[in-house]
C-alpha cells in the first residue's frame, strides 16, 4: 500500500472510531527505526487504579522506590510560597540550586547540571555523545533507560551480568571494558540489586575503562548508601584525567519524585555546556527549583528518612529470612544499600507480582531476560512492609497447596 493511501485510511478511521487507538498502530513507518524496536519504559500499575481494579481499600505501592515518608514539610512549605510566580518562566541556570549543590558536594557550580529527573539527564548524555553504531558497557540487570536511551541512538549496548552472589562481576567487567566503548554507565547501588562497589572496585573499574570513554555512575541511592565501605566516586574519578559524570536525584532520598529534579557533577563544565544545547531550556520548573533548594538545606529531614529506611530495610530483610526458613521458600534476597530489596523467588515474577497484587501490593517484577524471576520491592514503612510480607506469606502457602493439590490428582 502507498504511503499516502496508508495514511488517509488510518487517518479517515482514527475519527470515526476510538481516536487515536487505530492511528497510532498504523503509523509505525513514520518512526525511525531504533525507535519501532524501542521497549517501552514500565512505570507498572498506580494505586487508583489497583484500588479501583480489585475493589481494595489499602493498597500498598513498594514498586518505584519512592520514599514513604515524604518530602521535607520546609520543601513543601517553599513550594506554596512559590506559587505566585507561576506566569514567569523559571531560571534556565538553576542559579540557586547548582549553588546549593557545590556547597554540598564540593564541586564547583560550572561543573553542575540540574535536568527535569535524572532520566532526563541520562536521555540528554546519550543525544550529545550517542551516534548509531557506538559501543555502550551496562550491566544486568539494570535500570531499563540506562539501556532504552542508549538504544534509542542506535548504540549497541552490552551488558554485564552480576555475579552468581548479586554483586559487581570485576572480572566480567574487565573483560567487558577491554574493547572500545564510548559510554560506560552503571548505577552505584545498582538498580534493581542493590549491590555496591567498594572504593578499590571502583578505581579497578576506572582503570579498565578505554580513557577516551566517557564515565557515568548514577548515584540516585546514593544518600542510602554513602558510609564506610561504598566508594567516595566524586573523591576517585576526581584524581583522573578523564571525562566522567555523576548523577544524583532528588526524586529517591529527598522524597521528590512528584517535582522531577536531578544533578549531574561534571569533570569538566564543558560537558555542562553540551547537554545544555540538547536539552530544552526550561526543563527544571520554578516550582521545582524552590522546593528542591529547600529540601537540599533541610539535612535534619534526609537525615530521619535515611536512618528510619535503613531500620526498615534491615527489619524488612530479617523477617523476609526468617518465614524463608520457616516456610522453606527458597528465596534469595541480594544484599543491599539502598531503599529495595532483590528478591529471586524461583517462580514467575510476573505471577508472583499479579498475585500480590490481588491483595493490594504492588511489586515491580523483573521482566529482563535472565532475571524474569526476580522481583523488587521498594522498603516502606512498617505497616507497608507488614502488608507486603503477609500478603507474600498468603500468596506462596496458598500456591504451594495448589501445587500440592495437583500433584495429588496427578497421582
Ligand atoms: C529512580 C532512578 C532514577 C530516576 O531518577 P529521577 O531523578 O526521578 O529521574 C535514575 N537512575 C536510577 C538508577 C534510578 O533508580
Amino acid at each position: 500500500m502507498r504511503t499516502r493511501e496508508r495514511y488517509r485510511r488510518c487517518a479517515s478511521r482514527s475519527w470515526d472510531s476510538d481516536r487515536g487507538v487505530t492511528a497510532q498502530s498504523n503509523i509505525a513507518f513514520l518512526w525511525r527505526p531504533e525507535v519501532q524496536s524501542l521497549p517501552a519504559y514500565q512505570a507498572g500499575a498506580s494505586i487508583d487504579s489497583v484500588r479501583a481494579k480489585y475493589g481494595l481499600e489499602h493498597v500498598t505501592k513498594l514498586a518505584s522506590n519512592e520514599n514513604p515518608f515524604g518530602a521535607s514539610p520546609q520543601a513543601v512549605r517553599a513550594l506554596h510560597s512559590s506559587l505566585g510566580q507561576l506566569g514567569r518562566y523559571p531560571d534556565p541556570a538553576c542559579t540557586m540550586l547548582r549553588g546549593a549543590i557545590e556547597q554540598l558536594t564540593g564541586i564547583c557550580a560550572n561543573r553542575i547540571i540540574v535536568g527535569n529527573g535524572s532520566e532526563a539527564l541520562i536521555e540528554m548524555i546519550c543525544l550529545a555523545v550517542l551516534s548509531a553504531g557506538d559501543r555502550v558497557v551496562t550491566m544486568t540487570p539494570c535500570f531499563g533507560l540506562h539501556e532504552i536511551f542508549p538504544s534509542m541512538m542506535g548504540a549497541i549496548v552490552d551488558k554485564v551480568p552480576v555475579s552468581d552472589l548479586l554483586e559487581f562481576d570485576l572480572p566480567a567487567w574487565r573483560a567487558a571494558l577491554g574493547r572500545r566503548a564510548k559510554l560506560v554507565l552503571f548505577g552505584n547501588p545498582s538498580n534493581p540489586v542493590g549491590c555496591c562497589l567498594s572504593a578499590a572496585q571502583l578505581q579497578t573499574l576506572i582503570d579498565c575503562t578505554p580513557a577516551d570513554a566517557l564515565i557515568v555512575v548514577d548515584e540516585a541511592y546514593y544518600e542510602y548508601a554513602v558510609g564506610a565501605g561504598y566508594a567516595d566516586s566524586i573523591d576517585i574519578l576526581s584524581a583522573q584525567n578523564r571525562p566522567w559524570m555523576v548523577l544524583r536525584t532528588l526524586s529517591k532520598a529527598y522524597g521528590l519524585a512528584g517535582l522531577r529534579v536531578g544533578y549531574a557533577l561534571t569533570s569538566d563544565s564543558a560537558l555542562v555546556a553540551a547537554l545544555g544545547k540538547v536539552g530544552t531550556p526550561f526543563s527544571v520548573n520554578s516550582v521545582a527549583q524552590v522546593a528542591g533548594l529547600a529540601a537540599l538545606r533541610d539535612t535534619a529531614h534526609l537525615k530521619a528518612v535515611v536512618e528510619a529506611t535503613r531500620l526498615e530495610r534491615t527489619r524488612l530483610e530479617t523477617d523476609i529470612a526468617a518465614l524463608n526458613h520457616q516456610h522453606r521458600w527458597g528465596l534469595r534476597v541480594a544484599p543491599s544499600r539502598a531503599n529495595f530489596l532483590f528478591i529471586e523467588t524461583g517462580r514467575s515474577s510476573a505471577r508472583l507480582a499479579d498475585q500480590l497484587m490481588r491483595r493490594g501490593v504492588i511489586i515491580k517484577p523483573w521482566l529482563e531476560t535472565g532475571f524474569d524471576t526476580s522481583i523488587r520491592v521498594t522498603v516502606g514503612t512498617a505497616v507497608e512492609n507488614r502488608h507486603f510480607l503477609d500478603a507474600l506469606v498468603d500468596v506462596l502457602e496458598s500456591t504451594r497447596s495448589d501445587v500440592k493439590a495437583e500433584s495429588q490428582v496427578l497421582l
